[in-house]
């Protein structure tokens, strides 16, 4: 199984970056992976990194090929936004280690994971660096796309642009069951509820309380009928994401502290052990800042997929008002949703779809949660 195997649905993209990585003469410094999200952009760009520094171009099988994979190359370097930006600080660190000869791969490769949530700073300092490279070193950058509201210009024009899309329903279901050895049934029908996202399919097909909440945002829109439903689901909804959010942030924090705690060393007698201590906290504190920051992103996120779901089932309504010849976005609620299509005008669907739009965007500038859901309820119920 090559690399390249992980990489769902994007045969266009692949051959590109093959051909690339098989002909250093075909080689370019920086990419730029655009695709919505779900699409695998960060698979694809550490697909192509390991392809860079396999012996065989991405045999899958060798010592580079799973550390790069596993993100534990040494060449290979990754950065995430932790909290809701990439800071400058975290830029520089970066920076710092592109500048370097590679230790032991063929090049230094950078990963900018969402290069969207650069700072202003941040995108200065990463610009300097694209702009005069250090030899062997290779830009990985991933963003929703190449729109400037994302990218930078002054990066954008600097880059190689490899464009992802959604990839396809039967492309999601056969890489569950291949892959994850989910049952086939249940592969196809997370893969046709998942809007193109793979990682979306793999948690709904796996994961029952992930269904349970998906269960609980669908099941909104037909039974919200007076004013109090909107409050009440209001609070639902939010309760809902943020025990989401929770689940998934739990195990991975626990981790975390374990790995702090092994790497600081527990106990110990002697001179340095006071100082070391004190060291000890000063990174726990550390940590756990990080982690909280990283967990209001997380409740935003599975608020914003929350919506995402619901604006789905408004979307469906109208599919099905106006009889387009279009695949529903959530297929196993087609029940409901030609009846919200019967019993409602397509105005007033469409005045219902443009409020959960714009409790979006009211999350997007930082409106709190409960106040953007409450006010969205409302528009619902109004209809
Ligand atoms: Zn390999």
């Amino acid at each position: 199984m090559s690399v390249w195997d992980e990489v769902v649905g994007q045969p266009a993209a692949v051959a590109e970056l093959r051909r690339a990585a098989e002909d250093p003469a075909a080689m370019t410094h920086a990419w730029l992976f655009t695709g919505p999200p779900g699409s695998g952009r960060s698979v694809a760009a550490r697909a192509f990194a390991a392809a860079l520094q396999c012996p065989d171009h991405g045999c899958g099988e060798c010592a580079a090929c799973h550390t790069v994979m596993a993100g534990t190359h040494a060449d290979v370097r990754e950065i995430v936004p932790e909290g809701l930006s990439i800071s400058v600080k975290s830029m520089r660190t970066l920076v710092h280690s592109a500048a370097r000869r590679p230790a032991i791969g063929r090049y230094q490769v950078l990963i900018v994971t969402d290069a969207d949530r650069l700072t202003e700073q941040a995108t200065n300092a990463l610009l300097k660096f694209i702009e005069e490279p250090p030899d062997q070193t290779i830009f990985l950058l991933c963003a929703p796309s190449d729109h400037p509201e994302d990218v930078a210009v002054t990066i954008r024009s600097r880059c190689r642009p490899v464009p992802l899309r959604a990839p396809a329903t039967e492309a999601i279901a056969e890489v569950l069951v291949r892959r994850d050895g989910i049952d086939p049934e249940q592969a196809a029908w997370a893969a046709s509820v998942s809007g193109g996202h793979v990682g979306r399919a793999r948690r709904l097909a796996r994961d029952p309380e992930a269904r349970g909440h998906r269960d609980i945002v669908l099941g909104l829109p037909t039974r919200l009928r007076g004013i109090g439903d909107a409050f009440a689901f209001a609070g639902d909804l939010v309760r809902s994401a943020r025990e989401e959010a929770t689940e998934l942030s739990e195990s991975r924090d626990a981790a975390e502290r374990e790995e702090l705690a092994v790497a600081m060393g527990a106990g110990g007698v002697g001179k340095g052990v006071a100082a070391a201590a004190r060291g000890a906290k000063a990174a726990e504190r550390e940590l756990e800042k990080l982690q909280r920051s990283r967990n209001t992103r997380t409740q935003r996120d599975a608020i914003d997929r929350a919506l995402v779901d619901l604006a789905g089932f408004y979307r469906d309504a109208l599919v099905v008002g106006a009889s387009a010849q279009v695949p529903l976005t959530n297929p196993d609620r087609e029940r409901e949703v030609r009846r919200a299509a019967t019993e409602w005008a397509p105005e007033s669907v469409l005045r219902r779809l443009e409020a959960v739009l714009a409790c979006r965007t009211a999350m997007d500038q930082n409106v709190k949660p409960e106040i953007a859901v409450e006010a969205m309820m409302t528009a619902l119920q109004r209809g």
